[in-house]
């Protein structure tokens, strides 16, 4: 027998939050705030005013959401979407959610070839735009969210690559959202480039967890996101080293490279830069005061 039994969004709310908590996730309020607010489609001010009534009905995902959160899916996977540098892009399982700390590495990309710490960038037309800023190459896109954040955001002309279909094909569907117009391959590192493909800049977030620590990650990382885009092999340096070896044949004279990398890794992957022939390089720090991006320039000699 059906239950007449309306429960108001307040009383959702508590109980999601209640089930959450039990199940041990960390942030469950946050969390269980983001379903409520994502599946009613309701807002703060929405919630305050209307929280003693209730919806007419309650959608399957209501359940599905709370239930795959407890099992610690990542929320990220369970909404479909999450925000990066402002900007809404799709995520799926198959490929890495964007972290805010990667952040950083797009912020001090516009600082340095941009001039934009200050004010907004321009917004000209999008072909001025792009042969001011220029040519720039995001590797291992995962999401898009690097390389679509710059074109959007400083007016790069971008081209993204990664090894998986799957984040070829979000990227895809991220660049056609936010307007953006991206080239896109799929491919090993360079391997996916056309030939003769030369760029300004090259921004890259590989994968970059030592294999054996991976176990130790927490378990929505761990369970749930590809190790494809985790798996740095042995210790874990193994995509800087092939990018260090081979960014020199796809940069422009004076081109500029950009890796983040992990909070322990601000001594080794600077010095593979250098031994590759980069020069300047330079390391900056996130806003927690981790190493978290290494850049370097190739001059060719
Ligand atoms: N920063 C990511 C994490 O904490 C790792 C991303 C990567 O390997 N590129 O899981």
């Amino acid at each position: 027998m059906k239950s007449a039994y309306k429960p108001s969004y307040g009383e959702l709310l508590r109980e999601a939050e209640e089930r959450l908590r039990e199940a041990g996730v960390p942030e469950a309020q946050l969390d269980a705030w983001y379903i409520l607010s994502d599946t009613f489609g309701i807002s703060r001010a929405e919630y305050l005013w209307k929280r003693d009534a209730g919806p007419e009905r309650i959608p399957d995902i209501w359940e599905e959401r709370i239930e795959g959160r407890c099992r610690r899916i990542p929320l990220a996977y369970l909404l479909g979407e999450t925000e990066f540098m402002g900007l809404p892009f799709r995520v799926r399982p198959g490929v890495l959610i964007p972290r805010q700390d990667t952040e950083t590495l797009v912020e001090w990309v516009l600082e340095r070839e941009r001039g934009a710490a200050k004010g907004k960038p321009s917004k000209p037309s999008q072909a001025k735009a792009e042969a001011e800023a220029g040519k720039l190459l995001d590797l291992c896109c995962g999401t898009g969210c690097i390389g679509l954040s710059l074109a959007h955001l400083g007016g790069f002309g971008t081209t993204l690559c990664d090894i998986s279909e799957k984040a070829v094909a979000l990227a895809g569907e991220n660049a056609a959202r936010l307007g953006c117009k991206a080239e896109i391959f799929r491919g090993d590192l360079f391997g996916a480039l056309p030939r003769g493909a030369a760029f300004d800049v090259i921004v890259s977030n590989p994968p970059y967890i030592a294999s054996q620590v991976i176990e130790e990650l927490m378990p929505e990382v761990r369970d749930y996101e590809p190790r494809l885009a985790l798996d740095g092999e042995e210790d874990g340096l193994a995509f800087y080293r092939r990018i260090a070896g081979e960014a020199g044949n796809y940069l422009l004279a004076g081109g500029r490279l950009y890796l983040e990398i992990g909070y322990d890794q601000g001594q080794s992957v600077p010095e593979l830069l250098r031994e590759a022939g980069f020069e300047q390089v330079e390391v900056k720090k996130d806003l927690a005061g981790q190493t978290r991006v290494v850049r370097g320039v190739y001059s060719h000699v």
